[in-house]
């Protein structure tokens, strides 16, 4: 949509909280994954059920801040039709025993009426063992895995799980019929960020796009920063009056955002 110009930036889908596979960059061999062993269970249940094979009941998506993990989630939601129904973990630790495992259990409750994807994110805070955060953490996980035990096998339900902190977490959350299921989302490599880069930006006007890209895919930036980038740069063009691009925005916002050592 090539006259769209920076203002626009704010009606990105991404932004208002629908995301497609199209929109993630740099991850195609993970979104693969993920299209085989959430989606297809999902849309293709009768040839899962017929030829006896039992897809994962939950995967972990771990790896670093920013690069992807919630809108990998939110694409697999959007393609299944299903309900996104995200839960910081963090935050049902601050509830008081008790209170937290009724709301997980109402959470699931929810989902099990459609299809629906539930995201557990920062699902390492559940093994947290600071003192009443350790007892309410103790309890989440046994109502998390009884009610992973008991989603129906007709239910529309697949729980994703995402991490920055894999290392603090119990094994015992792998075990099958769990999070039965690992992928590592990686920091995005020189590729990846021009593809990021790429997608994040096809809605805007840019004198120069594809050196200018190219150029700034040399900054070790992860997606959550490419994006705060593009962001920046769009100001840059607001305060011109310009609703195109130039390469001087996307200097201005490199110093803004930080990565100027890189970038010289
Ligand atoms: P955290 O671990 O901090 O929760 P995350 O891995 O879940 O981070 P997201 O929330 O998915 O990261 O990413 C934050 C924002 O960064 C996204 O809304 C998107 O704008 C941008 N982004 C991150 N990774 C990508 C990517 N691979 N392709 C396109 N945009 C990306």
């Amino acid at each position: 949509n090539r006259h769209k110009g920076g203002m626009e930036v704010e009606k990105d889908n991404a932004q208002l909280g629908v995301v497609r596979w199209e929109d993630i960059g740099g991850l195609d061999d993970i979104i693969d994954e993920l299209k085989e062993s959430i989606v297809w269970p999902i849309l293709r249940r009768d040839q899962f059920r017929k030829l006896g094979i039992r897809p994962p009941r939950g995967v972990l998506l771990y790896g670093p801040p920013g690069t992807g993990k919630t809108m990998l989630a939110k694409a697999a939601a959007t393609e299944v039709l299903a309900n996104f129904i995200p839960i910081a973990i963090p935050d049902l630790i601050k509830g008081e025993v008790g209170e937290s495992e009724k709301a997980l259990a109402a959470v699931f409750e929810t989902a099990k009426r459609g299809p629906s994807i539930v995201f557990l994110d920062e699902i390492e805070a559940i093994f947290g063992s600071r003192d009443q955060a350790g007892e309410v953490g103790k309890k989440l996980i046994s109502q998390l895995f009884l009610e992973m035990d008991n989603i129906p096998d007709d239910a529309h339900l697949v729980v994703l799980a995402a991490t920055n902190a894999p290392h603090l977490m119990d094994e015992s959350i792998l075990r099958p019929g769990r999070l039965d299921k690992k992928i590592h989302v990686p920091r995005p490599g020189y590729a990846s960020r021009r593809d990021i880069l790429g997608r994040t930006t096809k809605h805007l006007d840019i004198d120069n796009r594809e050196e200018l890209i190219a150029t700034l895919a040399e900054l070790e930036m992860s997606g959550a920063e490419i994006k705060a980038l593009v962001r920046a740069a769009c100001y840059s063009a607001i305060q011109r009056g310009s609703k195109v691009l130039t390469e001087s925005d996307f200097d201005s916002a490199v110093e803004a955002t930080h990565f100027q050592n890189e970038f010289s």
